[in-house]
């Protein structure tokens, strides 16, 4: 599943959608010295409201229908990017994810709601819905993460069957990879899909969710940000929330969902945290051209904001009365 190459159009059901995707080429003008003016978009601000990563418009779909059937934000959150972990040609998340270099699926994937409460899991094999996992961590047990073997066995407790997640098209995919690769885990532009939602309902409680199968090839054991509060995922009911995709290990050094939230509870608007926090990586890495980056926001109003590294990155908006399929052309074009 390469989400780069978009515009999907997604179907306009009784409700509306808004598909924006947001980018910062990266160039020699946005290096360490270069000064990049920041815009200020945002949506009209209107709730409920959810965001995802990526052009996932079956996903934000459920999670829309979740919230007008009366479903909390977190409850839709986790419906919504179950439609994608359970979406065997998907290779992201979920069921048919690519797997690590030694063949082995295993998923990251985490929740935290209006409360501040979180839960994950970390490198869980032989799960399809790691996020409901994450939701049990957190109401369930007295823990906020749990990882491998453990977060399994955890999961069937809790009633979830093991299933092979490494579907025939993944698994002939990474043979494929192991003769021509050398035994290198692919970091590139192309291999980044993971799904980050995040959802308002019409009282304004804000809560979200990430899932993923984490870098393509990574190395056993690899853990990336998708499930780590703060860099995959931050929700501060008082101010908004953020989620990311892309190069784990980038947005794990800059902390940056949590840098979001923090930059807009300072007054920044959905759209220049995110920037600022897309900035941030471009001014402590100097080969942004080998990795991608996006990430999504939204505040306590319903405003969203989304911005990548590089061209290509598609967010999922749907947002009451909105009509509008976009793809925003938001990239420094210097
Ligand atoms: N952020 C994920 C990770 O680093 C990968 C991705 O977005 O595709 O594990």
């Amino acid at each position: 599943m390469k989400r780069r190459n978009f515009l999907q159009k997604a179907a306009l059901g009784s409700v509306g959608i808004t598909t924006l995707g947001t980018s910062l080429r990266a160039t020699a003008a946005t290096s360490k010295k270069a000064k990049t003016t920041l815009r200020s978009q945002t949506s009209d601000a209107s709730l409920p409201v959810v965001i995802a990563t990526w052009s996932v418009a079956q996903a934000t779909q459920k999670a829309w229908q979740s919230l007008q059937e009366g479903s909390s934000a977190l409850d839709a959150v986790i419906a919504g990017c179950g439609v994608e972990e359970a979406n065997a040609k998907g290779q992201s998340v979920g069921i048919g994810g690519l797997p690590d270099r030694e063949g082995r699926v295993t998923l990251d994937a985490c929740v935290m709601n209006e409360k501040g409460n979180y839960g994950a899991v970390l490198c869980m094999q032989n799960i399809k819905h790691p996020i409901a996992v994450a939701k049990k961590v957190m109401e369930d047990t007295p823990h906020v993460i749990m990882a491998g073997g453990g977060a399994e066995q955890f999961a069937v407790s809790q009633g979830f069957e093991r299933e092979n997640l490494l579907t025939e098209q993944s698994k002939k995919d990474w043979e494929t990879w192991r003769q021509t690769s050398k035994y290198k885990p692919i970091i590139n532009i192309e291999n980044h899909d993971t799904i980050g939602m995040l959802a308002i309902d019409t009282n304004g409680t804000i809560s979200g969710g990430c899932t993923t199968s984490g870098l393509a090839y990574k190395m056993a054991g690899r853990v990336g940000d998708s499930a780590i509060i703060g860099s995959g995922l931050f929700v501060d009911n008082e101010i908004g929330a953020a989620t990311a995709t892309g190069l784990g290990e980038e947005v794990l050094k800059t902390v940056g969902s949590f840098l979001i939230v923090e930059l807009m509870r300072q007054g920044k608007s959905p759209q220049q945290a995110c920037e600022q926090a897309i900035l941030r990586i471009i001014e402590k890495t100097p080969n942004i051209q080998d990795f991608q980056v996006g990430y999504i926001a939204v505040n306590k109003k319903g405003e969203t904001g989304a911005y990548s590294i590089h061209e290509g990155f598609t967010t999922t908006t749907y947002q009451h009365q909105k009509n509008t399929i976009s793809n925003s052309d938001f990239y420094n074009k210097k």
